[in-house]
């Protein structure tokens, strides 16, 4: 089955300039990544936070231009504005980390979820309250929440808000940027079961982007992990956990007890020492500075992707 999005090379540099003086740097958010969503499949992307992970969901949403690489949906290159672009944009929405950022505070939170109907002019007007009042039900929301002001909604309901509109747009892909981490745990688990039924009832396909194995080990079927900047192993979710290869993989795994894996409150935690900048990045191999298992070629050169038994694909230079 041809993908539903295929991101090939892709790469992000922002400039950067600390104080007035000094000279512009480039920063390498995204380095070279490739990774492909199929039609209905859960797709996620792991990592600490400032991995990079964010900013291709913001590539990938248009919310940020690429410095190179390509982005195709339904086999459209979507960098441009041309009209194609711009219709497929609907079909790819975005549920963020914050919700409370993400709704207008003035707005009635049905006046929010019916704005991309509106804007993408779906249905008349007059038939719009109707079609989000089918949305809050599908979200587990009341009818008579609509006319409230985010601030009126908890946390959880905010996010339900947030959800609805990014469906009211119809769309196939749905980039969930961290949906569940500013959420209380009890909540968490919610929400991601509200996300696999809308899954299981639409077919959309997610983009899910975390921090937190426990979360994306049972909504994903693929899994890519994300160290500063580039993709380090990727593979079946089931594959990647239960055998990971990539040294980074299996400090972050180590660091989830496996028995608690079911247990949505463990966190991943970043394995020792700092992530380094990627203003700097170190040489060859990004990780070499925090591998236990570093050799003198890792500092040397950057390792070729490598496919391993278990059908993962692997940055390492411990499988030449
Ligand atoms: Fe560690 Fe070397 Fe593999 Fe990088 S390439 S993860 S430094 S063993």
């Amino acid at each position: 089955e041809a993908p539903l999005l295929q991101i090939d090379d892709l790469v992000k540099q922002f400039t950067v300039r600390r104080g007035l003086f000094a000279r512009a740097r480039k920063l390498s958010a995204v380095n070279e990544i490739s990774l492909n969503v199929r039609p209905g499949e859960t797709f996620a992307l792991i990592g600490e936070s400032g991995c990079g992970k964010t900013t291709v969901g913001r590539m990938v949403t248009g919310l940020e231009k690429p410095t190179a690489g390509t982005i195709r949906y339904r086999g459209t290159e979507m960098v441009g504005r041309s009209q194609r672009v711009t219709d497929l944009r609907r079909e790819i929405q975005m549920i963020f980390q914050d919700p409370y950022a993400s709704l207008n505070p003035r707005l009635r939170v049905w006046e929010s979820v019916a704005e991309p109907i509106f804007g993408f002019r779906l249905m008349p007007k007059s038939a719009a309250r109707g079609r989000v009042e089918e949305l809050f039900s599908l979200v587990g929301l009341r009818p008579d929440q609509m006319d409230r002001f985010p601030h009126e909604l908890s946390g959880g309901q905010r996010q339900r808000v947030g959800i609805a509109r990014a469906l009211a747009a119809d769309p196939k892909l749905i980039v969930a940027d961290e949906p569940v981490s500013a959420l209380d745990v009890s909540i968490q688990a919610q929400i991601l079961n509200l996300m696999r039924k809308i899954h299981g009832q639409l077919g959309i396909a997610y983009l899910f982007i975390s921090h937190d194995l426990s979360v994306v080990a049972h909504i994903s079927t693929r899994i890519a992990v994300m160290y500063l900047g580039e993709i380090v192993e990727t593979g079946e979710t089931r594959a990647v956990l239960r055998n990971p290869q990539h040294p980074y993989t299996q400090e972050l795994l180590a660091s989830v007890p496996r028995r608690r894996v079911s247990d949505r409150s463990e966190r991943v935690r970043p394995p020792k020492g700092d992530l380094p900048s990627p203003l700097d990045p170190p040489s060859g191999c990004r990780f070499h500075p925090r591998c236990r298992h570093a050799m003198p070629e890792c500092s040397a050169s950057a390792p070729a992707q490598r496919e391993m038994p278990n059908g993962a694909r692997v940055r390492c230079h411990l499988y030449d």
